[in-house]
């Protein structure tokens, strides 16, 4: 049964997607969506980047704060009250979580609806690594640390991919066990939702990542992660779901 209700989408404003707000609002009607949450990569600040991570990370592409206003929320905003007969929209937000930037993301969150937190690039000390470059053994432990660090705020919903530190194809032995430990008892003691991503293109879900965790007491939900309309529905959905059941992971569906 397809998904009714997703909360982890983006548009052609975060630089990397394609398809705009509309043509997302359009698709979902035309699926039977009954909620659609916009989770667009947040506007990051450039000043932590120094030319070389700006390329590296793509820094320069997420929307900046005036676009975020203008083209993002202020539009959402105008969709929720016109369309909310037909799909209910919520505003969000996909955030990395900079240290030192506090501030950054409290103007953020206090701006949209909720967060989501997605980790594709963390410190180790003062250097910034690339999750899906530079993850391995050795820099792990500085990605549970900016999961612990983000959630404490109190300003997270969702972990996004929590299994991307295990990206690509790590083993998940006693090290990476120890993280996924971190990260999901954070999402416990901070009352975070689990997602169980949709976009990974068969590197993740890692579906012995979600053996490992599931007697967490943890609440679980699927988020698409969708980067064209077109990928609101289809197998990469149907795996998720049917991870989440075979595993008996408790989902939730609203944010
Ligand atoms: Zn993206
Ligand atoms: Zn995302």
């Amino acid at each position: 049964m397809p998904l009714k209700k997703n909360y982890h989408m983006h548009t052609e404003l975060c630089g990397h997607a394609v398809g705009s707000i509309i043509d997302n609002v359009n698709m979902a009607e035309s699926l039977g969506y009954e909620a659609l949450g916009f989770s667009e990569h947040a506007p990051l600040p450039l000043e932590a980047f120094n030319e070389v991570d700006n390329k590296r990370l793509y820094a320069y592409e997420n929307m900046t704060l005036d676009i975020m206003e203008h083209e993002y929320i202020a539009p959402l905003k105008r969709l929720q009250e016109q369309e909310k007969d037909k799909l209910k929209i919520k505003i969000g937000l996909e955030t990395e979580f900079l240290y030192g930037y506090l501030d950054w993301y409290k103007n953020l969150y206090s701006k949209v609806e909720y967060l989501i937190l997605g980790v594709h690039f963390f410190y180790k000390g003062d250097k910034l690594i690339d999750t899906y470059a530079e993850i391995n053994h050795d820099t792990m432990d500085y990605y549970a640390e900016a999961v612990e660090k983000a959630l404490a705020t109190g300003m997270f919903k969702v972990l996004a991919h929590p299994d991307l530190y295990l990206y690509d194809d790590i083993a998940l032995d006693s090290k990476a066990k120890e993280v996924a430990d971190r990260i999901i008892d954070a999402c416990a003691k901070y009352n975070v939702l689990v997602e169980i991503n949709c976009n990974g293109k068969g590197r993740y879900p890692r579906p012995d990542f979600y053996e490992y965790i599931k007697n967490k007491p943890v609440k679980y939900i699927i988020g698409i992660d969708s980067h064209d309309p077109k990928r609101l529905a289809g197998d990469h959905v149907e795996f998720s779901i049917n991870l989440a059941k075979r595993l008996g992971l408790e989902v939730v569906d609203e944010v």
